[in-house]
């Protein structure tokens, strides 16, 4: 009981960094420093404005000093991290593939919410991400299935990128090689499958509800980081599921 505490204790504070890498990646700002401060009124954060969830929570979604409203997105990266990091724990305990599965969940979390915000997934998340993807294979699915993953769902949306002509961005073919990767062979293609069937769910959503049109291209990214950590945490069930439709 108390181990379940403390993991959740570590991932809204690791949700709490993720939230620091989602501001600061995209603007060039170091990770490490100096400290927080508000977007608004640059005023520098103090300890009891950091504490996770119950900040946001007593300042009534507030800054202390200037009264603008903070971002949502802050205690709701931080709510899905405890999230998914505990249904990660759960399954697999105090493990390798637990301490994969939480830097992998870290990277899609930070692209997701990265694209909603800028519209980018920036090169300094993707390209370390591959390189950690690459090396943290030898302690679970090997370096030649991670590679293939990489190569295999990298290319796959290059060429997408290249058919559609802008309608993908270098970042989204970036994180694919990422998320390749991590999930490797076959589970790269049970991502692609699944990430483009709640991207196009969504884009007819869109359409219907009239929020977009043919032409605008729609944010690939959350649904590329959502396909994938479905698939590397339920990938077995996932295909048990689709075979079973036959
Ligand atoms: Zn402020």
């Amino acid at each position: 009981m108390h181990i379940t505490i403390l993991i959740l204790i570590t991932a809204l504070l690791i949700g709490s960094f993720l939230n620091v890498v989602i501001y600061r990646l995209p603007r060039q700002e170091s990770l490490l420093g100096p400290g927080s401060h508000c977007p608004h009124c640059r005023q520098m954060l103090t300890a009891r404005d950091l504490v996770p969830l119950a900040s946001y929570i007593w300042l009534k979604g507030r800054c202390r000093n200037c009264g603008q409203p903070i971002s949502l997105r802050y205690p709701l990266v931080e709510m899905l991290t405890t999230a998914c990091y505990l249904i990660i724990y759960l399954k697999w305990g105090l493990s390798l593939q637990t301490a994969v599965g939480w830097v992998f969940t870290g990277l899609l979390l930070v692209a997701a919410f990265i694209d909603i915000e800028q519209g980018i997934i920036p090169d300094r998340l993707t390209y370390p991400g591959m390189v950690a993807g690459l090396i943290l294979s030898l302690l679970t699915i090997g370096l030649r299935s991670s590679l293939s993953g990489l190569l295999l769902y990298g290319c796959f949306l290059l060429a997408t990128a290249l058919i559609s002509r802008g309608g993908m961005g270098g970042g989204d073919v970036k994180m694919a090689g990422l998320i390749g990767s991590f999930l490797g062979w076959p589970g790269s293609i049970a991502a692609l499958f699944l990430s483009s069937l709640l991207g196009g769910i969504w884009a007819v959503v869109l359409l219907l509800s009239k929020q977009a049109t043919r032409k605008s291209a729609i944010k690939f990214g959350p649904f590329l980081s959502l396909g994938a950590w479905l698939v590397f945490v339920y990938g077995q069930q996932l295909i048990d599921l689709y075979l079973s439709l036959y």
